[in-house]
């Protein structure tokens, strides 16, 4: 059993790390600043100036292929970047990257919507949640009726990342009531904001934020169809599939720095004449973060493998989803209580990621959805206790 990263795995991290020191970093007092007023982080054209630098360095396109000048990167080597990502709250990620299912595009399609998005010169968001389905997915509503060579949409979608800024989204929308989403009533559709759909931003708890989408008799030509017709649940599953190894492989660097943070701030700050790390409480605290992030870590890592493997990822992602997020909301809520006050506030960006964290427990699939699935796999027998080493 080998537990250490390949040369090229070593080396492909320290040169990320090395870009995330040199250029994201040093934006982070500005994207505090600026988010404090209620502005983006990062605009549009701020985060793209970033890409193309990291393009220079040859980062651009981790998961595309290399048809379509990307790096096609295994999982494992994606999810050591998303690390490596994580360590900066600055709202950064590589360039050259597309939804993972809009690969499933005709020719027409790639050249309308995959090849600008990849290029970074249009922006899309993903829409299968509603006010009133989200963990039961398969209960959406918003209706897709045909008329000739058209279909027209009506419904909402709601909670929609990057809703308010994208320039198409990808809907999935019910199109057969009868048959139900998850067999094959539903089908996944191309739809370009000005085809007349508008987005209202949702205020959170973290920055940025989602948005809600109205579809109010909004035409769309049947060639917009993603994929085939019917299988729109299916696609909107591989879509939320991909971010079940990048979320908490995202959490891992958060935790990483933030538990560095504590260990710094526990070795300078005294009270009663010595420094707090001498108590066994802040020991502990370290210890049980370390602990937790290091389990998280092979978890994680091992679900990537997973994947590379050609294996069904579903049942180590899930494992690895749920503890990847639980970890990261327990290091951070620790490190936040380790800087006592100074950590309640905006100077620094514990805060911050307290709020931020917090969502990783309910998206792309809620912590009792990852439970769900775990144990569902274990009592149908579809999997083993130990799995691949069982
Ligand atoms: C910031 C943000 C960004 C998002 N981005 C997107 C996006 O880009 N695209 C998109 O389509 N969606 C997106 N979502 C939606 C997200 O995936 C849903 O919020 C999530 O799936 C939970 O659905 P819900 O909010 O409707 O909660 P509900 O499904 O109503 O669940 C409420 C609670 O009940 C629990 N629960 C539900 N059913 C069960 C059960 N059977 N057993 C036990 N517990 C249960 C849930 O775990 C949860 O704790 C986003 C959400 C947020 C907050």
């Amino acid at each position: 059993m080998d537990f250490a990263l390949s040369d090229e795995e070593r080396a492909v991290r320290d040169t990320v790390r090395a870009f995330v020191t040199r250029e994201v970093m040093p934006l982070e007092p500005e994207v505090l600043r600026r988010e404090r007023a209620h502005q983006p982080g990062l605009d549009r054209s701020e985060l793209r100036e970033l890409q193309l630098k990291a393009r220079k360095f040859g980062f651009w396109g981790l998961a595309t292929p290399e048809e379509y000048g990307g790096m096609a990167l295994p999982a494992v080597m994606q999810s050591l970047i998303w690390t490596e990502l994580g360590r900066s709250f600055v709202p950064f990620r590589f360039g050259g990257e597309a939804d993972n299912i809009l690969f499933h595009a005709t020719e027409e399609q790639k050249r309308e919507f995959l090849l600008p998005t990849i290029e970074g010169e249009r922006t899309s968001c993903f829409a299968i949640t509603e006010p009133g389905a989200g963990s039961d997915a398969a209960n959406i509503k918003l209706r897709a009726r045909r008329d000739g060579d058209d279909w027209i949409l009506d419904g909402e979608k709601t909670f929609i990342t990057n809703g308010n800024d994208a320039d198409f989204a990808i809907v999935v929308a019910v199109t057969d009531p009868k048959k139900g989403a998850r067999r094959g009533g539903a089908t996944a559709f191309l739809v370009d904001r000005a085809m007349g759909w508008r987005s209202e931003f949702i205020q959170t708890m973290g920055e940025g934020g989602p948005a809600s989408l109205v579809f109010d008799g909004v035409r769309v030509p049947h060639r917009n169809i993603l994929g085939e017709p019917g299988q729109g649940f299916t696609l909107g599953m591989e879509w939320i599939g991909k971010g079940r190894y990048t979320i908490p492989s995202h959490a891992i660097g958060i935790a990483e720095r933030a538990l560095q943070m504590a260990i710094d701030h526990a070795t300078t700050r005294e009270t009663f004449g010595a420094p707090i790390a001498t108590n066994q409480a802040i020991q502990w605290m370290i210890a049980d973060s370390e602990t937790e992030l290091e389990a998280a870590r092979w978890l994680i890592l091992r679900s990537a493998w997973t994947v590379d493997q050609g294996l069904d990822p579903r049942h180590a992602s899930s494992m690895g989803k749920l503890y990847g997020a639980g970890m990261v909301n327990r290091v951070v809520d620790r490190v936040l209580q380790i800087h006592g006050g100074m950590g309640y506030t905006r100077e620094l960006p514990i805060e911050r990621w307290y709020r931020q964290v917090r969502l990783y427990r309910i998206f792309e699939g809620t912590d009792e959805m990852q439970r769900l699935i775990i144990s569902r796999d274990l009592l149908r027998g579809y999997t083993k206790i130990g799995g691949h080493l069982a």
